[in-house]
C-alpha cells in the first residue's frame, strides 16, 4: 500500500515518545527529526515538512505554557502526539468542502488528468460509486485524441451497467461533451461524468481543450485524477492543471501500489484542493471515500472506525438487521469477543483483506503485511483460536481469561488460555496476543464512538 512505509515510520517515532521517561525539548526535537525524515523520504515537499515541524513546536510550546502539562508527564506526551496528529491531518486537509452531488438534479463532474493516471477507470468507478448510492449515473467520453478511448469507456461502462455516450465519427471533443451532457440532462440523470483527453500533440492544446469543454458543459465539479506513483512530479502536474482547469477536487489513484505517495499529499497543499476519493485497485469497486482524520488515523495504525462503520452499513443490504446491530454496537463500544470474531469473518468475506483490515483498530500492523493470502492465513488463525472458546467466553469482554486480585486488578491468565491454545493448535502466546488485540480494539472503538474519540484513543494508547 502507498504510504505504508511512512505509516510504519511515524508509528515508530510516536512509540519512541512513549518510552522516553521525560518529555522535554530534546525529546521533542528528536521526535520531530524522525517524523520529518519519514515525511521527506516519502516525497512530501520540503517546505511543507519544515512548516509542520515549526507548527508542532509552536503548538506544543503554547499548550505547555497554557498549563497543559499540569500534573503528569502523560499530559505532555498527549500534547505532543495531538499536535503531530493534527498537523499530519492538516497536510491532507486544505479545509475546503468539496462539492457533493445532490439527488433530483443533474450534477456534472468533469475528470481531467494526464493519460495513464487512471482517468477512464476512475470515471467508471465514480459512476458505480454513485449508482450504488441511488444516483442515476452515466459517462460521456470526450477523449477523441486517444484511439480506443471510447472503446475502453464502452467496455467498462457496459460491465458496470452504467449508461454511456461517445462517438466513433465525431472528432471534436467539445461537441461530443456538449451533446452527451445535454442528452443525459434531458433524460434526468443525476450524475453525469465527463471523461476528457489526457494527451495532445502539445500540452497547450490539451489545456485549451479542457477550458473549452468546461465552458460547454459547465461542470458542477472538476476532478483532477492524480497517480500516486508519479512521486514529486505530482505537485507540478497538479499546479499546471489548476491554472487552466481549476479543479475543485482530487482523486489519487493507484494507492494500492508501493509508491511513496508524498508527492500527491504535496499536490493537495500546493493547490489547496481536497482529495475526495482514493483509487485502490483496478476493479470497479476499488474506490475509497477519503476523509483526512480517518486517513491519518489509519496511516498511523490506529484503525478507522468511521470507515469500518460505513463499510458495514454498505454491507447492511446483505444482512440488514444483523449488520445494523453490529454497527450500533461498534459505535457504542459494546463489542464482545464473539462480535469481534464476526467482524473478522465479515472482513474475510469482503474481498481483498489488506484494504479493509487496516480499518479495524487493534489489528496488529504486521497482520496486514505481505500478500492478501498471507494476511488471510493470519486472520484464519485468529478465527481458529476463537473457535476453541466456549459460548460464555465468546460472549464475554475477555475478563474470563484473567485471574483477578482482591484489588480488582488482573494478576495473570487462567487455565482457559492454555485450553484454548491446545484446542486451536496455537500457542498460549498467540491466544494472549489475540486477547490483547481484542481489548485494544474494544477500548478504541468505545472511545472513537464518542465525540473527538480519536483524541481520547491516542491518550488511551499511552
Ligand atoms: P487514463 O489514461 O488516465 O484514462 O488511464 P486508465 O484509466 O486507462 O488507467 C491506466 C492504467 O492504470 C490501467 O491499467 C488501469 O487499470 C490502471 N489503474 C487505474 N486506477 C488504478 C488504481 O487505483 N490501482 C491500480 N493498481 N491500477 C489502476
Amino acid at each position: 500500500m502507498v504510504l505504508a512505509d511512512l505509516g510504519r515510520k511515524l508509528n515508530a517515532a510516536l512509540q519512541s515518545l512513549n518510552r522516553a521517561p521525560v518529555v522535554d525539548e530534546k525529546v521533542l526535537d528528536a521526535l520531530l527529526k524522525e517524523v520529518c525524515a519519514a515525511l521527506l523520504e516519502s516525497d512530501v515537499n520540503v517546505k511543507l515538512v519544515a512548516q509542520l515541524r515549526q507548527k508542532v513546536k509552536t503548538k506544543v510550546k503554547a499548550a505547555l505554557e497554557g498549563g497543559a502539562d499540569k500534573g503528569k508527564e502523560q499530559n505532555r506526551r498527549f500534547v505532543v502526539q495531538k499536535a503531530i496528529f493534527d498537523e499530519l491531518v492538516q497536510l491532507v486537509d486544505p479545509g475546503i468542502e468539496p462539492y457533493k452531488p445532490k439527488k433530483g438534479q443533474s450534477n456534472v463532474i468533469m475528470a481531467v488528468g494526464l493519460q495513464g493516471n487512471g482517468k477512464t477507470t476512475t470515471c467508471t468507478k465514480l459512476a458505480v460509486y454513485y449508482q450504488k448510492r441511488g444516483f442515476k449515473s452515466c459517462i460521456v467520453c470526450a477523449d477523441t485524441f486517444r484511439a480506443g478511448a471510447f472503446d475502453q469507456t464502452r467496455q467498462s461502462a457496459t460491465k458496470a451497467k452504467v449508461a454511456y455516450f461517445g462517438s466513433y465519427t465525431e472528432t471534436d471533443p467539445v461537441t461530443i461533451a456538449a451533446q452527451g451532457v445535454a442528452k443525459f440532462k434531458k433524460e434526468r440523470f443525476d450524475v453525469i461524468i465527463v471523461d476528457t483527453s489526457g494527451r495532445h500533440k502539445q500540452e497547450s492544446e490539451l489545456f485549451k481543450e479542457m477550458v473549452q469543454i468546461g465552458e460547454a458543459v459547465k461542470p458542477n465539479m472538476t476532478v483532477m485524477i492524480l497517480d500516486a506513483s508519479i512521486g514529486q512530479a505530482a505537485e507540478a502536474q497538479a499546479r499546471a492543471f489548476k491554472e487552466s482547469a481549476d479543479f475543485g477536487a482530487i482523486i489519487v489513484t493507484k494507492m494500492d501500489g508501493h509508491a511513496k505517495g508524498g508527492g500527491a499529499i504535496s499536490a493537495v497543499a500546493a493547490t489547496k484542493t481536497p482529495i475526495i476519493f482514493l483509487g485502490v485497485g483496478e476493479h470497479l469497486n476499488d474506490l475509497e471515500k477519503f476523509s483526512p482524520q480517518p486517513f491519518i488515523s489509519k496511516l498511523l495504525g490506529m484503525g478507522d472506525v468511521q470507515g469500518l462503520v460505513e463499510h458495514m452499513q454498505e454491507m447492511a443490504t446483505q444482512n440488514p438487521d444483523k449488520q445494523k446491530e453490529m454497527a450500533k454496537k461498534l459505535e457504542e463500544g459494546k463489542l464482545s469477543i464473539r462480535d469481534w470474531r464476526e467482524q473478522i469473518q465479515n472482513v474475510m468475506n469482503m474481498g481483498p483483506l489488506s484494504k479493509i483490515a487496516s480499518m479495524i483498530p487493534g489489528l496488529p500492523q504486521d497482520l496486514l503485511q505481505g500478500s492478501d493470502d498471507e494476511a488471510s492465513v493470519r486472520m484464519k488463525r485468529m478465527i481458529y483460536i476463537t473457535d476453541s472458546m466456549t459460548a460464555a467466553e465468546l460472549d464475554s469482554d475477555g475478563s474470563l481469561f484473567m485471574e483477578w486480585g482482591k484489588d480488582g486488578k488482573p494478576t495473570g491468565l487462567t487455565w482457559r488460555v492454555t485450553r484454548v491454545a491446545r484446542g486451536s493448535g496455537t500457542s498460549v502466546r498467540e491466544v494472549e496476543d489475540l486477547l490483547c488485540q481484542y481489548r485494544m480494539m474494544a477500548n478504541m472503538a468505545k472511545q472513537a464512538g464518542g465525540k473527538n474519540g480519536w483524541l481520547q484513543a491516542i491518550q488511551k494508547m499511552q
